[in-house]
């Protein structure tokens, strides 16, 4: 209910307004003198003020200026007289909402003072709206610069771009990392920022995220000495919208440093057992093979699984070194044009003990006329041993291990399948990591390293070739080996 307070020395206008504006539901108290309503005021709030101004001692305007200062936010109605009407222009100038002159009719009086409340609840309304609003952009601005400060400070690099890959948010940390010459400007293209050479492939990654929307993907980043690891990761709109892509850009040069400490060090204790090892076996040989005594049954039994033990630690450290080198990027002894089918005929030479022992059928069909690719022959020796072997130790008894190679593209593309245990698909991505090995109760008995498929990657890589593989468990597998067809080994034969 709206609370009016009429100040009029005349007492007729007074109780003229009481029962005018009270019939209406609206609470009215009265003041007799501009003294009496400023100290009604001071005690009680008013929603307006209906103000005679022309009244002995205080007058009104004096009042309506005290008002303004005290309760700027009161809307003041002045009532006067025919012969004032400029001085209600003087004090709407003052700050009084609207005049009602004397004397009026109830209607007037009604239609003025609906008037001035629903002005008043507008403008309340309207302040509370600004408030609100003014609070919403500060804790905005206030969040703003917290998440800025927080990037700011960050050690990892940050850099945000559009879905066109122009600037938008970036870190002195990322500034740095990236070796930048200034800081990108809002809106600046990736490219005109990241012009150093090596950072070519972390730009067209970028742009290939935000093109295809992937969830996240990293890569590594070399720059001389330093090496960053880049988390790549597009920024969605609650709709699912691609609105940009988020890098952050992580230092990883002391790990690196670290790992390569580590394969040093694994390298250098795998050199040291490698040699007292060898002679061990070639010693438990010869004693097996009787040439230094006869050897009974229990004792050959004994010696036997001596070697056994011997030659799986030595196929292990060999293994350690093979990756180490890899690691190290050692591995290409020496390119030439190889002549793969000779290099596969070689392979099952090796492995037909093995495979007649499982009784396991090696089989070769290559395409006639092959061109030869440019290779190290000892690796390409090494990844079709480690395949093949794998074929077979993988498959039953009375299976096959079936070699091929064929041109597609601008490949030489060698297949080893076989129709042996195959591989799960939830074991499948993790084949080519460094010492995994699936574990069931098919695999349960089948002794290896672990290492024999990161080594085959690596050297076909080291290659510039790929390798891929379809299994399906109970059915088989088949890797393939893409070698790329080198002009220069191209029509040499
Ligand atoms: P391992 O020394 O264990 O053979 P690899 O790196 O050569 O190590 O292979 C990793 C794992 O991949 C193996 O433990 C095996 O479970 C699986 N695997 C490799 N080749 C085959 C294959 N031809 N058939 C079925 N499983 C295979």
């Amino acid at each position: 209910m709206a609370s009016i307070l009429v100040v009029d020395d005349e007492k007729i206008i007074r109780d003229g307004c009481v029962k005018i504006l009270g019939k209406e539901g609206w609470a009215v108290r009265t003041a007799a003198s501009g003294e009496e309503g400023l100290g009604l005021m001071e005690n009680e709030p008013f929603d307006l003020l209906l103000l005679d101004l022309k009244m002995p001692g205080l007058s009104g305007m004096d009042v309506l200026q005290q008002v303004k200062s005290l309760h700027p936010d009161l809307l003041v109605l002045v009532i006067t007289g025919y012969a004032t009407v400029e001085s209600a222009v003087e004090a709407m100038k003052a700050g009084a909402y609207d005049f009602i002159p004397k004397p009026f009719t109830p209607d007037q009086l009604r239609i003025v003072v609906h008037r001035a409340l629903e002005k008043g609840a507008l403008q309340r309304e309207a302040e509370l709206l600004r408030r609100e609003r003014e609070k919403g952009l500060r804790e905005i601005a206030d969040e703003k610069s917290k998440i800025k400060t927080i990037i700011h400070s960050m050690a990892d690099g940050v850099l945000v771009t559009d879905h066109e890959g122009h600037v938008v948010l970036h870190n002195p940390a990322a500034v740095k990392m990236l070796r930048m010459k200034t800081s990108p400007v809002f809106g600046q293209p990736l490219q005109d920022c990241l012009g150093n050479g090596c950072l070519v492939d972390l730009v067209s990654k970028i742009m290939q995220v935000s093109k295809e929307g992937s969830s996240a993907v990293s890569q590594e980043v070399v720059m001389g000495e330093i090496a960053l690891m880049a988390h790549i990761a597009t920024v969605r709109s609650e709709e699912g919208e691609v609105l940009g892509v988020v890098t952050v850009l992580r230092d990883i040069s002391m790990l690196k440093a670290m790992d390569r400490m580590k394969s040093d060090f694994v390298a250098m204790v795998s050199h040291e057992l490698r040699a007292p090892l060898t002679s061990v076996e070639q010693q438990l040989s010869v004693v097996l093979a009787g040439i230094i005594g006869e050897v009974g049954e229990r004792q050959k039994e004994m010696l036997g699984r001596a070697k056994e033990r011997t030659h799986a630690l030595l196929t292990l450290i060999n293994d350690l070194l093979d990756i180490s080198k890899i690691e190290a990027g050692f591995v290409v002894q020496q390119k030439e044009p190889t002549q793969i089918p000779e290099v596969l005929e070689k392979v099952l030479e090796v492995l037909r003990h093995e495979a007649e022992s499982k009784s396991i059928s090696l089989q070769l069909s290559c395409i006639e006329g092959l061109p030869p690719v440019m290779a190290d022959r000892g690796n390409m020796e090494e990844v079709f041993i480690n395949l093949v072997s794998n074929g077979i130790k993988y498959t039953s008894a009375g299976g096959a291990v079936h070699l091929s190679a064929r041109i597609e593209g601008s490949h030489l593309c060698v297949e080893v399948a076989d129709n042996g245990i195959g591989i799960s698909a939830e074991d499948l991505p993790r084949i080519f990591d460094k010492f995994y090995r699936v574990k069931n109760v098919q695999t349960r008995k089948i002794t290896g390293t672990g290492l024999g498929l990161p080594i085959v990657k690596g050297i076909v890589e080291a290659h510039l070739g790929s390798i891929e593989v379809e299994s399906q468990p109970g059915i088989g597998s088949r890797f393939r080996v893409y070698l790329p067809l080198e002009l220069s080994a191209k029509g040499k034969t």
